[in-house]
């Protein structure tokens, strides 16, 4: 197997990346919302315009707490984690918005400043002394 091909987020001034491999995930300019996932309610982050994520399996339908939605995990293009999923349909018209766009979990995620390229702050900051594996196959 050969190296991914791996596409790169320019726009923002902080951009998402994966924590384990570090490739491009998204920009903070496409950023919808933070709030949390599934049952664990893990941290996530809700973001449109992602890059370097592979679908993983099939579609689901699945009942979360604001409806029914078609979801798809999601994996990394460089590492395959699995970093979340993917809305592909929601039932309830006031969910539409979210088609398309990723939910990933912050714990995976590094958010990169791109003007000193040092790492800002994350949003999750127990995750800096106890790394979440739960979901993150090992690096
Ligand atoms: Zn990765």
């Amino acid at each position: 197997m050969g190296r991914p091909f791996l596409e790169y987020v320019k726009d923002g001034s902080t951009k998402y990346t994966c924590r384990c491999c570090s490739c491009d995930v998204a920009s903070s300019s496409g950023l919808v919302w933070q709030g949390v996932m599934g049952a664990a309610r893990q941290p996530a982050v809700l973001l449109r315009d992602t890059v370097n994520l592979e679908p993983l399996g099939d579609a689901r339908s699945e009942r979360l707490s604001s409806g029914r939605y078609t979801l798809v995990d999601v994996t990394c293009r460089g590492c395959a984690t699995i970093l979340g999923w993917r809305y592909q349909e929601a039932k309830n018209r006031d969910e539409k918005y979210k088609e398309g766009c990723a939910l990933l979990q912050i714990s995976l995620l590094s958010a990169v400043d791109m003007e000193g390229d040092s790492d800002v702050d994350v949003p999750c900051p127990a995750h800096r002394t106890a790394p979440q594996r739960s979901i993150a196959t090992q690096c």
